[in-house]
């Protein structure tokens, strides 16, 4: 028998709804006392059956889904979804133009690509791995053999360090599962070069949720002089750098990413392009550099999560204010903003809003040119509005 979570009466609209996630508050009963990551069948109140998924009592999500037909979810059904995952890959990112110079990208991208809990990202020929759930965690090893069977990579390195796996009562594991721990891994990304520390740098080594916008982002640096704040290793800037910007400005308030933007900026930055590093606070640096009364053509923005659930959503909203506001106050006439948030509860329409003040308060007409997502290799899941986190702007500032 599998085990069973019944659902309030009146809670089951989500899960109807083919929602990922089901969260503790709907949860009436449990049978069967499942183990962290086991397989559940989820019942509406009157006991009849709505899909299976995996469950951890020690998550705030219960239950995460995984099929909403009576199907057995055994290790076919894991490969078989990891395999698609991977296999649809080449029509999302390449389309028809496979000479694209790009060969990093995002493989599984979680509940958004039907493996809850799964991230799985390439740098090429080396594939990290996140396993960010105690039902993920449990078929490690099927997840591992198919992305072997599917690309044959170098090395498979696990990188489940996230803080989120606390919250489902998992350690961390970080080490090569496959092969010898690559070291820096040389990637290219539209013909960009760029170093990725897989091992030890943020989230999987590099933000790979942007390509599509550097390159956008791009099309206004020739000739101008750019500064990318929040730059991580650079990759906004090192397209701005190829694409004939007259000087780049990095802020960033990692020394550790910081040396990885220069081997990427000497990578790829022509000799005439001035580069300069600075290991800041953004929101300090910019106000000396208002004070200085420096000028630039493009600021690219480009800021980490700033709030993480609903009650930090004001806050997050001024600080996004605030930090356009400064970008905009050092943005010559006619300058070009990029601006982003990554906070998943910011919604588009409040993160314009944002915008708008930042605008109101520089005393400087706004115009959107583009409105900017995640990159298709992260797909939003139209059933789970959740997997749907980066939203950007491409405006010129008056
Ligand atoms: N634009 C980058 C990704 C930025 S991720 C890219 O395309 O790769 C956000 C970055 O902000 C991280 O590198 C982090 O180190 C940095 N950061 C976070 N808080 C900061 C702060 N207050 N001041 C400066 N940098 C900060």
């Amino acid at each position: 028998m599998i085990p069973s979570v019944r659902l309030l009466a009146g809670r089951d609209r989500s899960a109807r709804h083919r929602h990922p996630w089901v969260f503790s508050g709907a949860v009436d009963a449990v049978s069967g006392s499942p183990a962290p990551g086991e397989i559940v069948d989820v019942l509406d109140a009157r006991g009849a059956f709505l899909g299976r998924g995996y469950y951890n009592e020690h998550s705030r999500i219960r239950v995460r889904m995984l099929t909403w037909a009576p199907g057995e979810v055994d290790e076919a059904l894991w490969r078989d979804r990891v395999t698609a995952a991977i296999r649809r890959r080449d029509a999302i990112v390449f389309g028809d133009d496979a000479g694209k110079a790009t060969n990093a990208y995002r493989l599984v991208h979680a509940e958004a690509d039907l493996l809850p809990g799964l991230v799985v990202d390439r740098y090429g020929d080396v594939v990290v791995v996140q396993f960010l759930t105690a039902g993920v965690e449990r078929v490690r090893e099927v997840v591992v053999d198919a992305i072997d069977a599917a690309l044959a990579p170098r090395c498979i390195f696990d990188r489940s360090d996230s803080a989120s796996r606390a919250k489902e009562g998992l350690g961390t594991s970080v080490g090569a599962i496959r092969g010898d721990a690559p070291g820096p891994v040389e990637i290219l990304e539209n013909g960009v070069r760029f170093l990725v520390n897989v091992e030890s740098g943020q989230k999987t080594g590099f933000y790979l949720d942007q390509r599509e916008n550097r390159a956008l982002v791009a099309e206004h640096a020739r000739g101008r002089d750019v500064l990318d704040a929040f730059s991580h290793t650079g990759a906004f800037a090192a397209y701005a750098a190829r694409a004939g910007a007259r000087a780049v400005s990095l802020v960033d308030s990692s020394a550790a990413s910081l040396r990885t933007a220069r081997s990427n900026l000497e990578n790829n930055a022509p000799a005439e392009c001035a580069c300069e590093f600075v290991a800041a606070d953004v929101f300090e640096h910019l106000r000396e550099l208002r004070g200085q009364g420096r000028r630039y053509d493009l600021v690219v923005l480009d800021p980490p999560k700033f709030a993480s659930n609903r009650h930090q959503l004001e806050n997050a909203l001024r600080a996004y204010k605030d930090i356009n506001l400064l970008a905009m106050e050092l943005l010559a006439p006619e300058g070009m903003l990029a601006t982003f948030s990554c906070s998943q509860v910011v919604d588009a329409a409040s993160f314009t809003m944002a915008v708008s003040w930042a605008g109101v308060d520089a005393g400087r007409d706004v115009q959107i040119l583009r409105r900017l997502g995640q990159g298709p290799d992260h797909p939003v899941l139209a059933s789970f509005p959740e997997s749907e986190y980066l939203k950007g702007l491409l405006c010129r500032v008056s």
